[in-house]
């Protein structure tokens, strides 16, 4: 089994604890590979050569550099990306289709970031004859960027290349379930010899450890973090003392509100799609599906029939359709969902976990259905990320807004309705960050994304998820004229 180090000041190295944890195939139980425990003067390494780095090369100021070495990265990804998906499938337990899929969007996303590394402009203004005003984009300086287990590869990405395109450098800290994957990802960036020492690095870890490390450190100069709200909480608060700068990409509790008028079928499998996938462990899962009354038993019945025909099974199979969950504890805390579900409205399918072979050793659980709660029950307030569709009915346009709108988050949304005239008015009306109509979970790199209320803070992707990335400064020219 291979052990992986962490990546500091341009060289592979053991963490000073000398201490390692091991990832576990959610399928199997089997352990996968080991990464490192790493310390508070791991961290402090890391941001000492990240300074150094940021200060002393070319990277922050050549834009040239930077999108060569993220094109060539995609490039060299895209030569392994079979391999990688298997240890992406393996680590995570995702199904092997699933996992060439976020491969291809991490590809994505670092070529869409490498063209826009040579596309950071400013603004000028001339107000008097005698003033100039040049706003210009200037990086901010060394970056933590933290992930989550669920889409390690993506998101990952999502965050990073255009917080190099900026011209920052970071440190990276996967969560501990994904090491590897993230580790693997490191070692084609570290081959290619175009990062300077000290741009791109990683620190594997506990959260509680490394993770507050980086946030609690003075040199750290912003936290971009995806994960859950509850630690983006207290990231946020503890980056305050600094007045450090936080990108939080937090928790969804997403709806797909389906007017009669719409195509049905095509709306109920298009969000069961949605919920069902990477076993609803998706922040943008469509785990809310809010339904006209006039079509409600039908769009149950299609929900049924949808979540019965899934192929449950090994990640690696491929013909599977979905695959365990990540975890033992993740598991138990769904199924205790699934008990308030059941003790407050009606489990159409599913309900229960998978303990028959080849399912015995693994976390599997089937895809639930689950109607008829009141919307305070916390199956609808809360996120479970795990495979289960809440369905919920409304008799009006103004029902199902307020329905829609009555959690804590804001992640995303679906429309669907033949009304387009229907289709805006609520769209505008919806609190999310992206409202898709007649259509769900379609994300560009080009196309910005994140949370209204507590589901996160900026946006990412795009040229906004760039900026994010970029201290805006005003450089004031007074002439004599
Ligand atoms: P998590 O919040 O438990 O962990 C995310 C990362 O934060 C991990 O790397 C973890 O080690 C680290 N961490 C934990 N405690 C920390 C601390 N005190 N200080 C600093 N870092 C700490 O989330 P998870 O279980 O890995 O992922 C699932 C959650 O992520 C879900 O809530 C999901 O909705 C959310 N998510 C959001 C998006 C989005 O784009 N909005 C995308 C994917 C996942």
């Amino acid at each position: 089994m291979k052990t992986y180090e962490n990546y500091i000041a341009g060289a592979w190295q053991p963490s000073s604890s000398g201490e390692t944890c091991e990832s576990i195939h959610p399928a199997t139980g089997h352990p996968v590979a080991r990464t490192q425990s790493s310390t508070p003067q791991d961290v402090e390494r890391a941001v000492a050569a990240a300074r150094s780095a940021f200060e002393s090369t070319d990277w922050p100021n050549t834009s040239n550099l930077r999108s060569r070495a993220l094109s060539a990265w995609a490039d060299a990804i895209e030569q392994h990306k079979e391999a990688l998906a298997r240890l992406l499938s393996e680590e995570n337990g995702k199904p092997i289709r699933e996992a060439r899929i976020e491969i291809a969007s991490a590809i994505d996303a670092l070529r869409y970031n490498s063209i826009m590394a040579r596309n950071v402009f400013g603004r000028t203004f001339h107000p008097t004859p005698d003033a100039y005003g040049f706003l210009v984009r200037e990086p901010i300086g060394v970056v933590a960027v933290i992930t989550p287990w669920n889409w390690p590869v993506l998101l990952l990405m999502r965050d990073l290349a255009p917080c190099l395109a900026a011209g920052n450098v970071a440190i990276v800290k996967p969560a501990e379930r994904t090491g590897a994957i993230t580790a693997a990802l490191f070692e084609l960036a570290a081959e290619l010899g175009l990062f300077p020492p000290g741009v791109l690095q990683l620190v594997t870890g506990k959260g509680r450890v490394v993770g507050d490390a980086l946030v609690e450190s003075p040199d750290v100069d912003m936290v971009a973090f995806t994960g859950s709200t509850e630690v983006g909480q207290g990231i946020m608060a503890k980056a305050s003392r600094g007045i450090k700068k936080v990108a939080l990409e937090l928790g969804g509790k997403s709806p797909n509100v389906v007017f009669a008028d719409s195509h049905l079928e095509r709306a109920v499998s298009t969000a069961c799609r949605s919920v069902f996938m990477t076993s609803g462990q998706i922040c943008m899962a469509g785990s809310r599906l809010l339904v006209e009354a006039s079509v409600y038993e039908d769009a149950l019945a299609l929900a049924k029939s949808y979540a019965e025909s899934l192929r449950v099974g090994m990640p690696l199979d491929e013909s599977t359709e979905m695959g365990p969950v990540i975890s033992e504890t993740q598991l138990q805390t769904i199924l205790s969902f699934i008990e308030e579900g059941r003790r407050r409205g009606r489990i159409i399918t599913g309900g229960r976990r998978l303990t028959q072979p080849p399912y015995d050793r693994g976390n599997f659980i089937e895809p639930t259905v689950i109607a008829d709660v009141p919307v305070n029950c916390s199956v609808v307030q809360e996120e479970i990320f795990g495979p289960v569709l809440v369905v919920e009915r409304f008799t009006s346009e103004e029902e199902a807004v307020r329905l829609a709108n009555a959690t804590r988050y804001g992640l995303v949304a679906g429309i669907w309705t033949q009304d387009l005239n229907r289709a805006f008015r609520v769209a505008r009306r919806l609190q999310a960050g992206t409202v898709w109509l007649n259509g769900y979970n379609r994300n560009y790199a080009e196309a910005e994304s994140g949370g209204y209320k507590m589901s996160g803070l900026g946006r990412s992707r795009g040229i906004e998820g760039l900026y994010e990335f970029t201290e805006l400064k005003h450089i004031h020219l007074t002439l004599d004229v």
